[in-house]
């Protein structure tokens, strides 16, 4: 760890909100939480400012922000995120997920950015103050849970293009309910656009990169699909990722097949742990390359049995068709959620949920 991971952090001011959302209308929210339309009454917010570091740590009312239109960001972009959840644990607190994770994935996406370094230990403690002060907004319905986003703006104000000297660090939260509902989507492969190239920032979970794939998102939704997949964009032949997902597929020997972190693929939180939760179940692994035509035949001859999305929001999202200009690709009936899949997603989410063991210390408690 370098010397700013190590150096005293600041300590967390908390001034709780004085117009709480009354319970009533808390209630209803929680009962059929949207998501990222309802957010809870607090939001967790740091300072750095060059020279100074990291100070100014507080948790307060969740309110706008004042930002100067020469902020950086607003020209630059020099935004950076994360995406986790907190659940209710089965006989009772309240737990995150593998939190340093997502606070490592934080440093990696803020070095890519020219961002400043935020120590692991002061993410984890901004999300978990915000948590404990929040703690009545984590629904305890089937599937649900709070959804935390931390993320990280420039706002010097400055229009010279070079790594801002000042910067927000937040956390706001949302109740939310499971992402897709149930069955399969069904997802367009991309042959127009591409997410990331090499050298990108394909790998750096930044605003930009989801701001490049909406307009691919959309031209999914012209040809009838849920969600689009993006090819490698030197040859436009090899899968990467969806616009927010990982994506792995099941062949018939038993392998779990999903393409390697070469730099274009953010390395999800999510793939990371069904890839260990398959090998614990005595599945092959195999991080390949999968060629979008091998991927469409291997899907007629039945050599390709499953194919899902996985990611923090929806946690684990089967796949029953891969649409092209070309095809479809069809897996299982292309309706029913395949078995290996179903496994997974429980396996992973009675982790989550406290309703099986933690051997690998993925837990966080909290409260
Ligand atoms: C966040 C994200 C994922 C999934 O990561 P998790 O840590 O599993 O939530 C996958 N792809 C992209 C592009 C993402 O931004």
């Amino acid at each position: 760890m370098d010397a700013e991971q190590t150096a005293t952090l600041p300590t967390f001011t908390i001034e709780p909100t004085t117009t709480p959302t009354d319970a009533a209308r808390r209630a209803e929210i929680l009962a059929n939480p949207v998501f990222g339309r309802a957010f809870t009454d607090h939001m967790a917010v740091i300072r750095y400012t060059e020279g100074e570091g990291w100070h100014d740590a507080k948790v307060t009312a969740r309110q706008p922000l004042t930002l100067d239109p020469a902020s950086s960001v607003l020209h630059y972009g020099q935004e950076i995120f994360e995406g986790m959840k907190a659940y209710r644990i089965a006989g009772g607190g309240v737990a995150t997920f593998r939190p340093e994770a997502n606070a490592r994935r934080f440093r990696e996406s803020a070095a890519r950015m020219a961002m400043a370094d935020l120590p692991e230990a002061l993410f984890v403690e901004a999300v978990d103050q915000l948590v404990k002060i929040d703690s009545e907004w984590v629904p305890s319905g089937d599937g649900q849970s709070l959804y935390l986003r931390p993320f990280m703006i420039a706002n010097e104000v400055f229009l010279g293009v070079k790594p801002a000297s000042e910067y927000l660090f937040m956390v706001i939260a949302c109740p939310v309910g499971a992402y897709f509902g149930k069955g399969c989507v069904s997802v367009w492969v991309s042959e127009d656009y591409t997410r990331a190239a090499p050298g990108g920032t394909g790998a750096a979970k930044c605003g930009g990169n989801y701001a490049g794939s909406l307009v691919a998102q959309a031209e999914s939704k012209k040809h009838g699909c849920d969600q689009v997949l993006f090819l490698d964009s030197r040859e436009q032949r090899f899968v990467e990722e969806m616009g927010g997902m990982n994506v792995m597929f099941v062949r018939d020997d038993n392998t779990l097949v999903t393409p390697p972190l070469t730099g274009t693929i953010l390395p999800g939180i999510t793939r990371d742990s069904i890839i260990r939760l398959a090998i614990q179940k005595g599945m092959k692994v195999e991080e390949a390359a999968v060629d979008i035509d091998e991927l469409f035949q291997g899907a007629a001859s039945g050599r390709y049995k499953e194919a899902f999305a996985c990611g923090t929001a929806a946690v684990l999202s089967p796949i029953g068709t891969l649409r092209r200009a070309g095809g479809v690709a069809t897996f299982g009936d292309g309706e029913t959620p395949g078995a290996v899949s179903v496994a997974l997603k429980k396996a992973l989410t009675d982790i989550q949920t406290g309703r099986s063991n933690d051997q690998q210390n993925w837990v966080h408690h909290i409260l």
